[in-house]
């Protein structure tokens, strides 16, 4: 028998109408990624201010992708885990409208989710800084993997990034404002894996607040935004987010 808590939410998903989920690095790191701020997280080993800011890549590009060249194959290999495959039960169901996500790693459309807005980019392309040309992620790999730690933009020759938002860098306009509009409309925001302190997205809590909608937090730490939550539900999201499930199918 679920327990209340879970009760609690499944019911909040079904009594609402439009219901949005916010995710961020904490659902990916039952799939082996970790996460920035978590104990094992990617902050500890790497400076933000050295590997994580757009002026750190402009300065030294060849130094980010070597690092990238670690960290790449633990992204690319990595699979969905049954905290994705649940949301995207959810959105099948009709239970979930959208999910915006601050992860860059695609484990959402891998689990069958198909309205994910990514509002900090991906790593499926990479594009020139200077003259912005698109160019696939199988070039830049293929590349990297030859030893060459600088790819270069085939029309101008200019320095080729993944298209990740670095700090620093300005957000996918269109993602964002559907994000925004997403944060707005819905009456039910559930917030899995983020520790809401990355901005502008840790707005969107207090947005949804704002309009009046409920929110659910399921994180391993407690957040800025844990006060205002209907319920946080301290667990993995891979153990946590089936058991809504569940609860949802015998309510
Ligand atoms: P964060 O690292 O700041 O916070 C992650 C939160 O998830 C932490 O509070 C942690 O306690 C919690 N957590 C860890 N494991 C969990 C689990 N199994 N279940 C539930 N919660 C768990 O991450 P953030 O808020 O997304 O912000 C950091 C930035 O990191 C984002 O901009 C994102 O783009 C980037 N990032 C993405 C990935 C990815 O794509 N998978 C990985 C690392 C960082």
């Amino acid at each position: 028998m679920p327990s209340e808590e879970i009760l609690g939410v499944a019911r909040l998903i079904k009594g609402a109408k439009k219901v949005v989920v916010l995710t961020g690095a904490g659902i990916s790191v039952e799939s082996g990624i970790p996460d920035f701020r978590g104990p094992d997280g990617l902050w500890k080993r790497y400076s933000p201010d050295k590997v994580g800011t757009i002026t750190s890549f402009l300065s030294n590009p060849e130094e980010w992708w070597k690092m990238a060249q670690e960290i790449a194959p633990v992204l690319f290999n990595a699979q969905p885990n049954l905290g994705h495959f649940a949301l995207a039960e959810l959105e099948k169901m009709g239970k979930v409208e959208a999910i915006i996500t601050q992860n860059i790693d695609g484990l959402h459309q891998k689990a069958g989710s198909k309205k994910v807005v990514e509002v900090h980019g991906n790593v499926r392309s990479a594009s020139c800084v200077e003259c912005r040309k698109k160019h696939s992620i199988e070039y830049v790999i293929s590349e990297v993997g030859k030893g060459n730690y600088m790819p270069q933009c085939t029309d101008c020759g200019g320095v080729v990034k993944v298209d990740v938002v670095m700090f620093g860098e300005m957000l996918p306009e269109e993602a964002i404002s559907e994000a925004y509009r997403l944060a707005q409309e819905c009456d039910l925001l559930l917030v899995v894996g983020s520790s809401l302190v990355v901005y502008p997205v840790a707005a969107l809590p207090g947005m949804a607040l704002n309009r009046g909608a409920k929110t659910v937090i399921i994180n391993m730490e407690k957040t800025g935004y844990t006060k205002y939550a209907n319920y946080h539900i301290y667990g993995k999201a891979g153990e946590v987010l089936p058991q809504i499930v569940e609860a949802l199918k015998i309510l």
